[in-house]
């Protein structure tokens, strides 16, 4: 069968909740993904901030291979020995003492919003306690992250949980006004993905932290699409020179098998007892090796210093296209985590692009974010523009 016979059987038994570009891939090899005819795609999409490492990664695939053969699963009442190693690298990454592996960011969060409303029961001995959420926000579509998620559509059919507020992000007086006695959380990204690239102000991360230590309240940073590498440093707080009670991770942490994590000071971790948590898969060792290879080859290739190197001839790349072109409004982001916001719905730029052999991703409906592999070079970032230029120079 051939692309399209395969589109016209998926749409007969998928549940419709997305609208897919009119593509098969098939393959993937570095920074390029191929469709079933053996076209060929510049990927400045990692599958949604994913793939750092690039695709098919020979280290990477054997590690797994092996691990297919050895075992695959256990349960969480046995250990085993890479779940260990992958918390221990977790550990040292963010600065946290504890870690409770997940299957999806969506189940990271989950699992962050019943720690901190497990710490304000243990306080105060009723579970009513309220969490601080910030507009535009992202978190996963379950209805406990998603009762944090700040865009209301996504909500509202739902009936999501009591106790959410939300805040103005990068509003710090706002925040504290919507602070009650039952505040028990604070949660937001470091920098916001879906809800547009828009970074945290370093004024107000370190004011909301700081309104956290006084008033007991956990700071719960959601870097699932941010941490990783993708802003220059592997957790994006470590540029704001504070650290966050709990954090979620997930995406770039299994590049491609789907893991999540998160991970929380010791006097908040030790809230969570025995029958309080669980996951029959999460944490499993083929799950737990995809993370700790991932953290080797991050060291092995580095990574970081790529992101650093790279991010800069991004920046000024895109910035050229948005001095260039009247359509577009602001370049923002930061490290490989951009966006170019534009003055109109961009699905049809991205379509158009995707055409031409360039896929990337929308944030919102005005703004096309760029979220390629952290292993690209200079080169592709010449490739993608070679590509996306003439697509918005037909805009005007
Ligand atoms: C993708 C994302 C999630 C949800 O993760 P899933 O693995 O899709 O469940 C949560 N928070 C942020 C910031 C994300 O980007």
């Amino acid at each position: 069968m051939n692309s399209k016979q395969w589109m016209e059987a998926a749409d007969h038994v998928l549940m419709h909740t997305y609208g897919r570009y009119p593509i098969v891939l098939k393959r993937g090899e570095g920074v390029y993904l191929y469709d079933l005819e053996g076209k060929k795609y510049l990927d400045f999409g990692a599958g949604i901030a994913v793939f750092a490492l690039g695709y098919n990664n020979p280290e990477y695939n054997e590690a797994l291979k092996a691990q297919v053969d050895e075992l695959l699963h256990t349960s969480n009442y046995f250990y085993n020995v890479p779940a260990t190693k992958a918390c221990e690298k977790i550990t040292q990454m963010t600065g946290l003492d504890r870690v409770f592996l997940t299957n999806s960011g969506t189940e990271a969060v989950e699992g962050a919003i019943k720690l901190a409303r497990k710490v304000y029961y243990n306080k105060h001995g009723k579970a009513d306690g309220e969490i601080i959420a910030m507009n535009h926000s992202f978190h996963g579509r379950s209805m406990g992250a998603l009762s944090v998620t700040g865009t209301p559509k996504y909500r509202e059919p739902f009936g999501t949980l009591e106790g959410i507020v939300f805040a103005d992000y990068n509003n710090y007086e706002d925040v504290a006004a919507k602070v009650t006695g039952k505040t028990c959380a604070i949660i937001m990204e470091t920098v916001q993905g879906e809800g547009g690239l828009h970074p945290a102000s370093h004024e107000f991360l370190q004011k909301v932290r700081a309104l956290c230590d006084q008033k007991g309240i956990l700071l719960i940073l959601d870097e699932i699409q941010c941490g990783m590498g993708r802003t220059g440093t592997m957790m994006a707080y470590e540029q704001y020179a504070i650290k966050p009670d709990v954090v979620t991770l997930a995406k770039a942490l299994g590049c491609g098998v789907p893991v999540g994590a998160f991970a929380a000071k010791e006097e908040f971790a030790l809230a969570l007892v025995p029958g309080d948590h669980g996951s029959t898969y999460g944490g499993n060792p083929f799950a737990a090796e995809a993370i700790c290879k991932v953290f080797e080859l991050f060291g092995k290739q580095q990574v970081l210093e790529n992101v650093r190197n790279v991010s800069v001839y991004l920046e000024k790349k895109l910035d050229v296209l948005a001095e260039k072109y009247a359509c577009i409004k602001e370049r923002r982001g930061r490290g490989l985590m951009q966006g170019l916001e534009f003055d109109r719905p961009v699905k049809g730029i991205i379509g158009k692009a995707m055409e031409a052999g360039l896929i990337t991703f929308s944030a919102g409906e005005n703004i096309i974010r760029f979220v390629p592999p952290l292993v690209i070079g200079k080169e592709h970032v010449d490739e993608m523009i070679g590509i996306l230029e003439p697509v918005i120079a037909e805009e005007r």
